[in-house]
């Protein structure tokens, strides 16, 4: 399968956030997203970064506190859809959208692609459906993101299939089958939100684990180095955060060979995967 690492946009926060060493000053945060082009399935994106429509909905109150907090930096054709046009491939050949969460920064180009079905957590979904106004905000979490029509075409990754986690020693021992054809497994990662999913991929030149938000850095999970407590104001559960980074960091001693890929790492910043 080729799997292409993108970027569509970026916001700032605290070094000091995202690393106990950091310092004071804001730094950006990519927004990266992959499309993977499956045999069978066709176009299929994991996240979908920022777009137009997070700009907008953040005009909105009280969704422009959200803003405010994280201020976005978004480049004249910038998101998901405007860097797949530019490839050649129209917002119709997407047929699925795999989301890790419901954060704005994965969650914002959802509605540039009609024709795509979504596979997300049926625990975030559940808990967020019905959150409007500041108790959604509270989630970081923008309802407008979603098409009308998003209860349609959603699926939950929970239904899918489950399997044995592929590499046999590895602290993650279960995985989704997606498609049934263990060529796209999510993993749960909890703590950043109650339900996130990461998704293990593999290509010719091995495999990618794509960790969205368990991590914000690389050097988080590579040198066992957790975020500022600071940050736990924002977690979910900050022992089951904290849990996760240290099952992706066993994990990436076992197998360092297996790319490991926070959504937020600026080394992938402009890194192409095929
Ligand atoms: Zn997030």
């Amino acid at each position: 399968m080729n799997i292409t690492i993108l970027k569509a946009g970026y916001c700032t926060h605290l070094e000091k956030m995202a690393s106990k060493q950091g310092s004071w000053k804001t730094v950006p945060f990519p927004a990266l997203f992959a499309l993977i082009e499956h045999p069978t399935q066709g176009y299929i994106l994991f996240d979908t970064g920022y777009s137009n429509h997070v700009e907008q909905s953040m005009k909105q109150f009280p969704y422009g506190i959200y803003g405010k907090m994280t201020p976005i930096y978004l480049n004249k054709r910038e998101s998901a859809k405007e860097q797949l046009e530019a490839m050649g491939i129209s917002p119709v050949e997407v047929k699925t959208i795999i989301l890790s969460h419901f954060h704005a920064d994965h969650i914002g180009g959802c509605r540039d692609f009609p024709e795509a079905r979504f596979i997300c957590s049926g625990k975030d979904y559940g808990y967020l459906q019905n959150k409007t106004g500041f108790s959604a905000l509270k989630n970081a979490f923008i309802p407008s993101l979603l098409p009308e029509d998003f209860t349609k075409r959603v699926g939950f990754i929970e239904e899918c299939p489950v399997i044995v986690f592929p590499l046999k020693n590895s602290p993650f021992t279960k995985a989704y089958d997606v498609f049934g054809d263990q060529r796209i497994l999510t993993v749960e990662l909890p703590g950043h939100t109650g339900g996130q999913f990461g998704l293990f991929v593999r290509r010719k030149d091995g495999p990618l684990f794509f960790v969205s938000d368990a991590c914000w850095l690389s050097e988080t999970y590579k040198n066992l180095s957790y975020p500022n407590p600071i940050a736990s104001l924002i977690m979910d559960n900050w022992t089951q955060y904290k849990e996760t980074i240290k099952k992706i960091h066993d994990f990436h001693k076992l197998y360092p060979e297996v790319q490991i890929i926070p959504t937020h790492a600026m080394d992938f910043f402009k890194e192409k995967e095929s």
